[in-house]
């Protein structure tokens, strides 16, 4: 049996894990956290959404982020200090509206794909993770925003994915709790939610179960592969390092993607956007009862929601270039608990729990998945602000092409093995 690392333990992480295992292979999967799903998969918009499945490479995301760049209340913020990373990442950005129409097209391909391996593995290893299947609708305030959601279905459909468009009184009639005045709405029935710590903690023990071998608080410092061999290091005390090797490794590392990939020879231009959340906790029955059931993306403000359980409601989205950094800024909460007071007055925000996080983002909007440069390094990583809608499609194409791989180089695959080294 082939030995295979898996460096991180978010949703990409553990899915492939688990779907490596699925497949017979001998996994270890390292995590600097001591829990999996502490970073970007830890409290995001909860959103299972082929039908949020449109790239942003499209000239009106220019437009409007030049506009917003103006207001501090906007749903983009760009740090103006310019850095060869976020110049590049900008330029590959518009490069790549010329496949807006096509990547949106293979997004929702990937997302109706996803589901049906979530759903399946989530009954077959009793994960709770507070699903549910009520459709999201998104909700548009004028007449220019509901006329490009119209074109975008059409995409949508091109990808297999059925939404439609609803009336004032019909959005009303799917989800009574919303407040305020609408132009119109898309709702889709097929599309769900849930919580992305709960169930990458979930199928983590599943994969345990099947033999995975999960090592938490391990901070990876450097990878390398000659194609036949890989090696992790991992730090350890007094300035040590621990050398492990395996015959491959798939690197799963969200916003460390792009300096991993560079150690092993490869490019991986994943940018962190910042995006942020806030956790409403419904304590009483009527802040229960006027906090949605459905899940809504409300296009104008690009916020998300998704109600996890009886208890808690979500409210996410936004989007700041401003590097590596996760501070929680009060300025960019105020909005999302803003709408909230205005979109379901009867909700009680007294208690709210702020959180923010990195989307690991390529400039095409597409993740990173499959082959590096060396024969035995895998990719599945990049999944920007659809991380939780795709993992369990790409963790079963990179597994299968992991498996087709070691298949034709069987000879080459030796077993795995530790080593220690100094730093
Ligand atoms: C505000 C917000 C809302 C979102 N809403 C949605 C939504 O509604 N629907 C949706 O589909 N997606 C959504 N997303 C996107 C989704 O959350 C991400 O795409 C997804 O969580 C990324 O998962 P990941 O495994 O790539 O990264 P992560 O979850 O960040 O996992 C990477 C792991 O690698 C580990 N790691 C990194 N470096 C090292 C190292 N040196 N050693 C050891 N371990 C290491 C990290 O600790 C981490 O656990 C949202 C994102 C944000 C920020």
């Amino acid at each position: 049996m082939q030995s295979i690392a898996v460096i991180g333990g978010g949703i990409t992480g553990v899915t492939t894990a688990y779907a490596l295992a699925k497949r017979g292979f001998s996994v270890t999967l390292f995590e600097r956290h001591r829990y999996a799903a502490m970073e970007t998969s830890f409290a995001n918009g909860g959103q299972l959404s082929a039908s949020n499945a449109e790239v942003w490479n499209h000239w009106s995301t220019v437009w409007k982020g030049m506009k917003w760049m103006l207001r501090g209340d906007a749903p983009l913020l760009v740090n103006p200090k310019p850095s060869w990373h976020k110049l590049s990442w900008f330029a590959e950005f518009v490069g790549n509206i010329g496949r807006y129409k096509q990547n949106t097209v293979e997004t929702t391909r990937l997302a109706i794909a996803a589901r049906e391996h979530l759903f399946a593995w989530a009954q077959a290893e009793g994960v709770d993770f507070d699903l549910k299947r009520e459709g999201i609708l998104h909700i548009y305030r004028d007449k220019a925003g509901f006329d490009h959601a119209a074109e975008v279905s059409k995409l949508l459909a091109q990808g297999g994915l059925e939404r439609r468009a609803v009336t004032p009184d019909e959005m009303r009639a799917i989800e009574p709790t919303l407040a305020g005045r609408y132009y119109g709405g898309f709702y889709t029935e097929s599309d769900s939610t849930g919580d992305i710590h709960k169930f990458t903690n979930g199928l983590a023990a599943a994969a345990q179960r099947l033999g995975v071998r999960i090592l938490y608080g391990q901070d990876v410092e450097r990878l390398a592969s000659d194609g036949r061999q890989a090696r992790v290091t991992v730090r350890a005390g007094h300035g040590g390092a621990q050398e492990h090797r395996f015959d491959g490794l798939v690197v799963c590392t969200g916003v460390a993607s792009r300096d991993f990939a560079a150690q092993l020879g490869d490019r991986v231009n994943v940018y962190p956007v910042k995006g942020y959340s806030i956790t409403v906790n419904l304590l009483d029955a009527a802040s229960q009862a006027a906090a949605p059931t459905v899940s809504l993306l409300d296009d104008e403000t690009k916020l998300v929601t998704s109600r996890l359980g009886t208890e808690r409601f979500r409210v996410a989205g936004t989007a700041e270039f401003n590097g590596v950094n996760r501070d929680i800024r009060a300025d960019r909460i105020r909005p999302l608990v803003d709408w909230v007071n205005e979109c379901f007055p009867g909700v009680n925000t007294r208690q709210v729990v702020p959180w923010a996080g990195l989307r690991p983002m390529m400039p095409n909007l597409m993740p990173r998945v499959g082959a590096g440069r060396r024969a035995n390094v895998f990719y599945n990583t990049g999944h920007g602000h659809l991380g939780w809608t795709l993992s369990a499609a790409t963790a079963e194409m990179v597994a299968e092409q992991i498996r087709d791989a070691s298949e034709r180089a069987q000879p080459r695959f030796a077993g795995g093995g530790v080593a220690a080294a100094s730093a």
